[in-house]
């Protein structure tokens, strides 16, 4: 789970970051206009906090960015006191929430896991791709009703695959849906091998059907076809 931070103050940034990598979620930060517009229209996250006031523009661009490049993507905008035109404004142009600063972390954690659920399972409780079961509240999956535990690299994968199912991934977009852009690629495709080797082993070894096929030469697919 890819999260972008924009927030140009840096001790406001790096708790957010700190706070939220805790809670397990890949992190990236940005702390002005440009290099924030630029991740957004570049990268794909699944979410992106949103300060409004930056050095070298203003936020609600970033968000029109977004909507253009990355329409998927979860916005949730920290505004000011005294800025409900920009709280307006910002949800007309589709995004998703807003918190006012100054907030509580466990606040910013709520709205994020809110987000976050929305956006994979779209409001229902769980995600049901044949026999395998997702349950958003803890890192486990459910086969044939029976508990598998998952390390949250291996839940963020399996996410990643079904709701991208019938898609090649390659290994360069799994590693960055898993670290983000700041491990070298080249160091991490070892890595993306090995989980997939862990989700595979845990999927079928558990009664579920082999669902990632490799390939070759491109990455993996996720289907039951
Ligand atoms: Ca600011």
């Amino acid at each position: 789970m890819k999260i972008l931070i924009v927030e140009d103050e840096t001790p406001i940034r790096e708790t957010i970051a700190g706070y939220l990598q805790q809670e397990g979620y890949v992190c990236e930060e940005a702390a002005d206009f440009p290099s924030a517009d630029e991740k957004a229209a570049l990268y794909e996250y699944d979410l992106v906090v949103l300060d409004i006031t930056l050095p070298g523009g203003n936020g609600l661009d970033v968000l029109r960015t977004l909507k253009k490049t990355h329409p998927e993507t979860g916005v949730l905008i920290l505004s000011a006191k005294n800025s409900l035109e920009d709280k307006i404004t910002g949800l007309d142009l589709g995004a998703d929430d807003y918190l006012t600063k100054p907030f509580h972390l466990s606040e910013l954690n709520a709205r994020v896991k809110a987000l976050v659920r929305r956006r994979f399972f779209q409001g229902s409780p769980t995600i049901l791709f044949e026999e395998i079961e997702i349950d958003p509240s803890n890192n486990v999956m459910n086969i044939n009703g029976q508990p598998v535990e998952l390390t949250k690299k291996e839940y963020d994968l399996l996410l990643y695959f079904i709701t991208n199912q019938n898609r090649v991934l390659t290994k360069a977009a799994i590693a960055e849906h898993l670290w983000g852009d700041y491990m070298d690629l080249a160091d991490n495709f070892d890595l993306v091998y090995s989980h997939i080797k862990n989700l595979r082993k845990k999927i079928v070894q558990n009664g579920g059907r082999d669902y990632i096929k490799t390939v070759y030469g491109m990455g993996y697919k996720f289907t039951g076809e």
